[in-house]
């Protein structure tokens, strides 16, 4: 029988989620959709010693931001919580499983202390052996169920002496997986440690609950990252010990995300290094330190996205731009690629550019709205403001861009940039300014008038166009580049501009 598509995304609360873990949760909700399936959202926390405050927060309000709902956890409907796996570790869920396989001798108790195991490494690493393993050929030399008597190892369980559960891995069996992403995954079993299980704090390792979690909740199908490779085979390995073969989920292990220059994958370091952010949101570290965020950087949460699902998978068409739904329906696992994908934190840029010139003029002028309102701008008008998104969209990569590269548009210049005044305002500029006074005051203000008008006045004085043009445009600005002057000064209005030529001619000179 055909199961219903269901995958998960499962972070561990151990800090910020890293844009390739949002890849992931990506990944893993556009086959959902894809397949009409169901996106589970499950918080592994399972390892208390690596808990950070805040991060489970964090990576709820990020997948927020991106847009990436569940559809299933503890409750109902769109106020549902994800799972979490310490609170289900409360109902006793792992711990029935932990016992099947000591019953079954697929496990085993080890009493042994930190000290034991290292002088173990020790000892072996003295003998030349390559590996230092808690193994099939190690297990016997040390304290554990298989070596102690029945009644010494309850007698410690009593006398609650820390202990450990590990699993029996045998020795020389095959172990092998078809990855989706990666085909064969063939190990032999001697090659794998005898990891642990189950601790005496009471808590399930990641291994064991992982893959418990993926078996009661159905999971059909793995989708994460390369990191966890390794550890296919020892779930693997768990599934048959504990009879689940039959429904056993199929594995997809997504490439890394590279650094932007050079090998290795993308770190928080490269991200300070070359100036972008590697996290969706502001992370704020329990010791009060901040790394950036691409929501706080002025990045739109659909631009994010589109970057992130081309980065590893392709569409096998040259189309760059989708919609998430656009997403949903050309996804599919096959093309993901195996190698790793280098990041590049430009064409990211290139995404926002994109949605910013997607949207209206009168979307963009609600967005910058409150923006401008907070720099003290005074906006009476929104037609002003969407004037403003019309002639600066194509210039802006961000949203605030509008306003900072387009300061003219909201308060005269106070400033005149210094290399164009020297280079381009010459002797004559003042009076070419002081007559165009008079003739756009005698002008209807909109571009086509004033543009003809200063044609005009520039051919009947047999004028340089250039030295014209950028005189006033200096006046009027402050700066040598910008949209059309003549529209500019069609949304600022008539004594605006008169204004600011007037100051310009008393305020620019070339020092
Ligand atoms: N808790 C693991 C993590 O933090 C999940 C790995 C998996 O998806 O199995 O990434």
């Amino acid at each position: 029988m055909e199961r219903k598509v269901r995958v998960r995304f499962a972070p561990s609360p151990t800090g910020p989620l890293h844009i390739g873990g949002v890849r992931t949760a990506l990944y893993n909700y556009l086959f959902a959709k894809k397949h009409g399936g169901d996106f589970i959202l499950r918080i592994e926390d399972t390892d208390q010693t690596r808990y950070v405050a805040g991060a489970e927060e964090y990576i709820l309000e990020s997948l927020k931001w991106c847009g990436l709902t569940f559809d299933e956890g503890v409750g109902v409907g769109g106020n549902c919580k994800p799972y979490r796996q310490s609170e289900r570790n409360k109902q006793g869920i792992y711990k029935k499983y932990v016992d099947q396989l000591l019953a079954a001798g697929h496990a085993y108790y080890a009493f042994d202390t930190p000290e034991e195991l290292e002088q173990m490494r020790e000892r072996l690493k003295a003998e030349g052996g390559s590996s230092q393993q808690y193994d099939s050929s190690t297990r016997n030399s040390m304290k554990n169920s298989l070596t102690l008597s029945a009644e010494e190892v309850s007698r410690k369980i009593t006398a609650g002496e820390p202990y450990v559960v590990r699993v029996k891995i045998p020795r020389n069996e095959e172990v092998k997986f078809k990855d989706i992403i990666r085909g064969w995954v063939i190990v032999d079993s001697s090659n794998l440690d005898d990891k642990v299980l189950y601790k005496s704090d009471g808590m399930p390792t990641y291994h064991m609950a992982n893959v418990v979690d993926d078996y009661l909740m159905k999971i059909t199908h793995v989708i994460r990252g390369e990191e966890w490779l390794p550890s296919g085979p020892l779930h693997v390995m768990l599934y048959r010990f504990l009879g689940w073969e039959d429904v056993m989920p199929e594995f997809a292990h997504l490439p890394l995300i590279l650094k932007p220059d050079g090998n290795g994958k993308l770190s928080k370091r490269d991200g300070d290094r070359l100036g972008f952010p590697v996290f969706p949101i502001e992370w704020k570290s329990p010791e009060g330190e901040i790394s950036s965020g691409y929501r706080e950087s002025g990045y739109f949460p659909n631009a994010v996205i589109n970057m992130l699902a081309l980065l590893g998978w392709n569409p096998g068409t040259e189309q760059e731009l989708f919609t998430v739904q656009e997403l949903v329906d050309a996804f599919s696992l096959d093309k993901v690629g195996k190698s790793g994908s280098k990041f590049d934190p430009e064409k990211t840029k290139w995404f926002n550019e994109q949605y910013l010139r997607a949207k209206s003029n009168e979307e963009l002028a609600q967005l910058i709205k409150p923006m401008a309102q907070a720099k003290g701008y005074q906006i009476s008008d929104d037609k002003f403001l969407v004037s403003v998104c019309n002639l600066m969209k194509e210039r802006a990569t961000f949203l605030n861009d509008i306003i900072e590269k387009g300061t003219y548009f909201f308060e005269a210049p106070t400033t005149y940039d210094a290399e164009t005044v020297k280079k381009k305002w010459k002797d004559e500029s003042a009076k070419i300014v002081t007559d165009l006074i008079t003739v756009f005051s005698n002008t209807a203000f909109n571009a086509h008038d004033l543009e003809a008008a200063f044609k005009k006045y520039v051919e009947d004085n047999s004028l340089g166009f250039g030295v014209a043009m950028i005189a006033i445009r200096l006046a009027i600005t402050g700066v040598g580049g910008g949209p059309h002057l003549f529209d500019i000064m069609e949304v600022i209005g008539k004594e605006e501009s008169i204004n600011r030529l007037k100051s310009g001619i008393e305020k620019i000179n070339k020092g």
